[in-house]
């Protein structure tokens, strides 16, 4: 080999050299650049920690992550989701001890006492039979279904009462009569509006007080067409006003023209027809049953 072809040799061993060199340089400093995906979709990973796949975001970053929502709607869309617990039933209405003799017709006033731990029997909630300002109140079933009678005849006439109060235990009693005794004028007012517990009309289970439109107050009931009505037809039904215009001497209790208590249609035909009030017929009615003529 002449000299010329050596040099030519060593330039060609040269420049294939140098190709390697820059190949092997060029693959060690290879930059990983991002490519960016047009796909909106989630991307689901596949969490090493959970067997459940994870809903992470996009690979878009342009994009904003899309959580999809846990459908929580009922297949039908116009049904709420919504679940509505049912109403929650009003207690039962008390039950009397065995062997508890009623004292339906007893003459309970300022002077006689049932007693406090008095409970009649055949109690059954009022708003089964009438419209009652509350589901929890209860009277005498006997007592009920002769007001849900009387309540029809009324509507016929365009009348419409609604029950506030009936059966009360004496403990709640004890805090009505607390309550009114605090407010009471005893100079405009010398007779209570309140029995005291055990002297109370609605222990027995047979007294309801009513009221009626507009206004639904027991004050304003006086001055109501429903009461008008029952000034001359309550006795028909079984129900007698226990405290009338003018009786407070002889019951001991203030005028009330709401409250009316049941004592039978024939009792109730009886005062009626002897014109007395139904705490004098009922205090007779127990002289008579305790020294028989
Ligand atoms: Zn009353």
């Amino acid at each position: 080999m002449d000299s010329t072809s050596k040099v030519i040799l060593f330039f060609i061993l040269c420049i294939a050299c140098g190709l390697g060199i820059g190949a092997l340089v060029s693959k060690t400093n290879l930059v990983q650049i991002p490519i960016a995906h047009t796909s909106s979709q989630p991307v689901v990973s596949d969490d090493q920690s959970s067997s459940t796949p994870v809903v992470t975001q996009t690979q878009d970053e342009t994009q904003t992550p899309v959580v999809t929502p846990i459908t929580t709607t009922t297949p039908d869309a116009t049904q709420p989701s919504v679940v509505v617990p049912p109403k929650p039933k009003p207690p039962a209405c008390p039950v009397a001890p065995e062997n508890e003799v009623d004292q339906w017709l007893a003459p309970v006033g300022p002077d006689y006492s049932v007693g406090d731990d008095y409970i009649p029997t055949h109690l059954v909630r009022v708003s089964n039979y009438v419209q009652a300002a509350t589901s929890t109140m209860c009277l005498n079933a006997s007592a009920a279904f002769r007001l849900q009678t009387m309540e029809t005849a009324m509507k016929t006439q365009g009348l419409h009462i609604v029950v506030s109060s009936a059966y009360r235990p004496a403990s709640y009693q004890e805090t009505l009569r607390d309550n009114s005794e605090a407010k009471r004028n005893l100079v405009t007012n010398p007779y209570p509006l309140v029995a005291l517990p055990g002297h109370s009309e609605h222990q027995l289970g047979m007294a309801v007080d009513i009221v009626a439109g507009p206004k639904y107050s027991l004050d304003d009931f006086i001055n109501t067409p429903e009461y008008a009505w029952l000034q001359l037809h309550s006795w028909e039904y079984g129900f007698i006003q226990s405290y009338p215009i003018g009786s407070e001497t002889i019951t001991g209790y203030s005028t009330e023209s709401w409250h009316y208590r049941y004592v039978g249609i024939d009792n109730a035909t009886a005062i009626h027809n002897q014109g007395i009030t139904m705490y004098q017929y009922l205090k007779n009615l127990a002289a008579q049953i305790k020294n028989p003529a």
